[in-house]
């Protein structure tokens, strides 16, 4: 299958603090997986690094204050539109990320508490039906 995989799982330097996140099973899906790297915040158009941000609503915004609404969301659509031309059956995203993360996400405080709620590419991409797997279920693609 093709997977759509956070950059950063796979130890590209994408996040917001200019490190990666590898994750130590994520290479292994490439012996069983096509793997299609992205970073949907460096394709919204922001730098690496960048501040932190949060969402709040519908919004997202970072610590100081900015409003980085368009980038996510323009970012959100670039995944998408690169999940459907070439074809990936589920996703692969970083958990608690404003971007990546499914279910479980920052509550926009910065005060380190998690809440309810995805981040604004895996909404994006659940919304159109593609499967999302946080990094914490890389296991099950992997059987
Ligand atoms: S937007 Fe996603 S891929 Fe990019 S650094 Fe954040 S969690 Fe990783």
């Amino acid at each position: 299958m093709k997977l759509l995989v956070s950059a950063c799982l796979l130890g590209t330097c994408c996040r917001y603090d200019g490190a990666s996140k590898a994750h130590p099973l994520a290479e292994r899906l490439a012996e069983r997986h096509t793997l299609v790297p992205v970073c949907p915040e460096q394709l919204g158009g922001l730098p690496t690094p960048r501040p932190p941000a949060e969402r709040r609503g519908d919004r997202v915004v970072t610590g100081d204050g900015a409003d980085v609404t368009e980038q996510y969301r323009r970012g959100a659509e670039e995944a998408l539109r690169l999940c459907r031309m070439l074809g990936c059956g589920a996703a692969v995203l970083k958990e608690r990320s404003p971007s990546c993360g499914r279910g479980e996400i920052y509550d926009g405080t910065f005060s380190g508490t998690l809440a309810a709620g995805d981040g604004v590419t895996a909404a994006l991409l659940a919304s159109h039906g593609v499967p999302v797997y946080g990094e914490s279920r890389i296991e099950e693609l992997l059987k």
